[in-house]
């Protein structure tokens, strides 16, 4: 008989470490801080675990600037439009130095020309070869002094060049994370959105075939109730990998939201992509669920499957509907199951929505 876990117990026990560091750390107990130091004591976040240790074994302590940084770093994803400010903000502040770096070569370079002018000006009434001596010395000085300066408008130019280009890689790893679900690292509902258009339009144009499959897990309440959250947590991640496992590189996997899925099939007939549908039941199904820190055994959780098959006529919308609908009907029928749109239960389903 497995243990019920008592959830209450288990998150004071985390805010309990979470503060017993702050206080010997003697840092503000702001939450900012509490955050950091709650997800360090549940171990979810590894990559921010090992930064802490890292920090604390090289100086012993966390300044306020390293806390800021673990916290930017690791934990606020969620806040991406503020970091996209700051990359927008940096961005205008290089176009500003350049524009101010061309205006000066601009300047420069019409200070050299009035001097060329001049000389040849003054060349031509040259009367001894001292008097072009001077003039050549001063062409000599100012051609010397417009090499330096160009040398070092070239080196200033190729620093913004590489600063623009790392915010350029800021911005795109943003736009990729603002895409990205943070618990199982699958696309998340935005970039589901976006991408289904694109592979709905680029079927009906192409006469290819298109699936989709929406799934849910079955009675994942249940278990996060016996669990806890965490548990639960670590369970959407185990799906994930499956998903990723099963998925070919062309199908577009995403975490449609809470414990839902989806998967867009490009290129896929409907047999084949029961047969997908079926193999990734198979596979949850197949993991046998260990607590990481005890080592318990929680038994095993099953997925419901809908899949739907893009029509002539169709538009995206009606698509995830079917989809939807075939999902709720394999849930009626006993769960752990796919049913498609030529199944009776999907038409069982229709019958029960419309009465
Ligand atoms: P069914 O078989 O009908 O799908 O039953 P169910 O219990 O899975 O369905 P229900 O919609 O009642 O519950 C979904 C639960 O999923 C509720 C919530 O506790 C859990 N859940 C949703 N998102 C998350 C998450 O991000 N983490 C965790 N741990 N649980 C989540
Ligand atoms: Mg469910
Ligand atoms: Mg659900």
């Amino acid at each position: 008989m497995v243990k019920v876990l008592d959830e209450h117990e288990r998150t004071m026990a985390f805010a309990q470490v979470a503060l017993g560091q702050i206080r010997s750390l003697r840092q503000n107990a702001t939450p900012r801080n509490y955050e950091i130091w709650y997800v360090y004591a549940t171990g979810y976040n590894p990559p921010l675990n090992k930064v802490v240790n890292e920090t604390l074994a090289r100086s012993g302590r966390l300044t306020d600037t390293d806390l800021e940084q673990i916290y930017e770093s690791y934990l606020s994803q969620i806040k991406s439009p503020d970091r996209i400010d700051k990359v927008g903000a940096q961005v205008v502040g290089e176009i500003d130095d350049v524009m101010g770096i061309l205006s000066e070569a601009l300047g420069m370079s019409s200070n050299y020309d009035a001097t060329l002018n001049g000389a040849s000006q003054r060349l031509s009434g040259a009367q001894t070869l001292d008097q072009v001596k001077a003039i050549i010395e001063t062409v000599g000085k100012s051609t010397r002094q417009m090499l330096d300066t160009n040398k070092v408008l070239e080196e200033r130019l190729a620093t913004s060049k590489s600063e623009i280009s790392n915010l350029q890689h800021s911005l795109e790893a943003i736009r990729a994370e603002s895409l990205t679900d943070p618990l199982t690292g699958l696309g998340n509902r935005k970039y589901f959105d976006g991408m289904i258009e694109m592979a709905v339009q680029t079927s009906l144009a192409s006469n290819e075939p298109l699936s989709l499959l929406m799934f849910d897990i079955d009675h994942f309440k249940s278990f996060n109730d016996s669990y806890g959250h965490l548990t639960g947590d670590q369970v959407l991640r185990l799906v994930g990998q499956s998903l990723t496992q099963i998925m070919r590189e062309q199908d577009i996997t995403a975490r449609y939201g809470g414990e839902e899925f989806a998967v867009v099939l490009p290129n896929t007939a409907l047999r084949h992509a029961l047969s997908l549908a079926d193999q990734l039941r198979r596979t949850v199904m197949a993991k046998e669920l260990k607590k990481k820190s005890t080592g318990e055994i929680l038994g095993r959780v099953t997925i419901s499957v809908g899949v739907s098959l893009l029509r002539p006529d169709d538009d995206t919308d009606a698509l995830i509907e079917r989809a939807d609908a075939c999902l709720y009907a394999a849930k009626r029928a006993g769960r752990n199951r796919v049913i498609c749109e030529v199944d009776p239960e999907y038409v069982e389903e229709l019958r029960s929505q419309v009465a």
